[in-house]
């Protein structure tokens, strides 16, 4: 095993540290606050996870299918 630590952050995902000039809150349109990203406000965002409960959001993709017992290994 290399002597690195398990939870060592990978070097290549950074994320931009700053929205997009003009981005707007998803749930409101108003414009993104930065401590709030990707939202304007605190009520945004649990308005966005509200509406990831309530399965409001189509995910798009295929279905997940189920599992044929036969096929594993
Ligand atoms: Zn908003």
């Amino acid at each position: 095993m290399p002597d690195r630590p398990s939870n060592a952050p990978p070097g290549s995902a950074a994320r931009p540290e700053h929205p997009r000039r003009g981005a707007r809150c998803p749930i409101c349109g108003r414009p993104v606050v930065p401590a709030h990203r990707p939202f304007c406000s605190p009520r945004c965002r649990q308005a966005d996870l509200g509406h990831w409960l309530s399965g409001s959001y189509a995910i798009p993709g295929e279905p997940v299918a189920e599992r044929d017992p036969d096929l594993e290994d």
